[in-house]
């Protein structure tokens, strides 16, 4: 089959009619209490080509809790605010621990893993909290700017809900700062980088927001916001990183630059071609949408446009 002849639109009708009868569809996370108000019968797709139009299929329009899947936008614009100083303080190397682990390397020198672990994402945190004057205002509209979507917003009771009970991340934030790897307070750091987990996007507008990663740095609308050796870089960590110790998997069932969250999104990118976003809240046992990864691995085989 040649690739220009695909009906994406058939393909995403089918994934979606295939895989919402689903009756397994994991476990809605709870240790923030208020993501476990969302239905966890939501599910869209919405796929971006480069070349192509659009297509969504189901609730691709919902705006729902990106969580972790922040962690590849505070990571794009340390990239741009600081280069590669970035990587005096994190790492890039996957672990094969859980998102919450401690995830330092085992130099003990308070060095995370890589910047996708919440341990990681921290540090980022503190670098952005540093550099940035109003850091809440100017990281929302760099995601702004991105998208070229004045819409999006933090989800201030996601926001509420996690700060409120958060104590294992005050346990890494604590770790890193009694290690020198945070210059800020442990709280600033914290809330700054809850406010960027409630991050509150559709499909369609991760999706939007994601163009950057297929498109060499550029966004949507054309605007250059990193350069290609950045973007090498960003994607080659959400391939080996975006899925904690599911990457494995997820690179031998999907095969894409991916990067998922708790609240049931993931987003995928393939360089050059097109990125999609799915979401379904249920989680599998190692935090990641169940129904989703169902729905992206359908996607590559049926398309046969994995990066492999
Ligand atoms: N805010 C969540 C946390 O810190 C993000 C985790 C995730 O999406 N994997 O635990």
């Amino acid at each position: 089959m040649s690739k220009k002849q695909i009906d994406f639109e058939n393909v995403l009708k089918h994934i979606y009619s295939e895989l919402n009868k689903e009756v397994h569809r994991g476990q809605v996370a709870s240790y923030i209490p208020e993501l476990e108000n969302v239905n966890p019968r939501h599910f869209g797709i919405h796929l971006r080509p480069i070349d192509d139009s659009p297509v969504g299929v189901g609730d691709f329009c919902t705006p729902f809790s990106i969580q972790s899947i922040s962690k590849v936008l505070s990571l794009a614009y340390a990239l741009k605010l600081l280069g590669a100083d970035v990587w005096k303080r994190v790492g890039v190397d996957p672990t094969h621990e859980p998102f919450n682990f401690l995830s330092l390397t085992e130099k003990g020198n308070g060095i995370p893993n890589n910047p996708f672990v919440n341990a990681g994402a921290m540090v980022v945190s503190d670098m952005l909290y540093s550099h940035l004057e109003y850091p809440e205002r100017e990281f929302l509209n760099f995601v702004r700017n991105l998208s070229n979507d004045s819409s999006i917003d933090y989800n201030k009771k996601v926001y509420t809900s996690e700060k409120a009970n958060g104590h294992r991340n005050h346990a890494t934030a604590s770790l890193l700062k009694s290690l020198n790897n945070l210059d800020n307070d442990v709280e600033q750091v914290l809330d700054f980088y809850y406010l960027q987990c409630s991050l509150s996007m559709s499909c369609e507008q991760l999706s939007k927001s994601f163009y950057f990663l297929m498109n060499g740095g550029k966004n949507i609308v054309d605007h250059e916001f990193l350069s290609p050796s950045q973007i090498k870089r960003l994607n080659a960590i959400m391939l080996t990183c975006g899925f904690y110790n599911d990457v494995g998997g997820f690179a031998f069932n999907v095969g894409l630059p991916a990067k998922s969250g708790v609240g049931g999104g993931i987003i995928a990118v393939h360089p050059g071609k097109y990125c999609i976003a799915a979401w379904s809240p249920g989680l599998n046992e190692k935090g990641n949408s169940l129904l989703g990864i169902k729905a992206l691995e359908m996607f590559t085989t049926e398309t046969e446009l994995s990066i492999f």
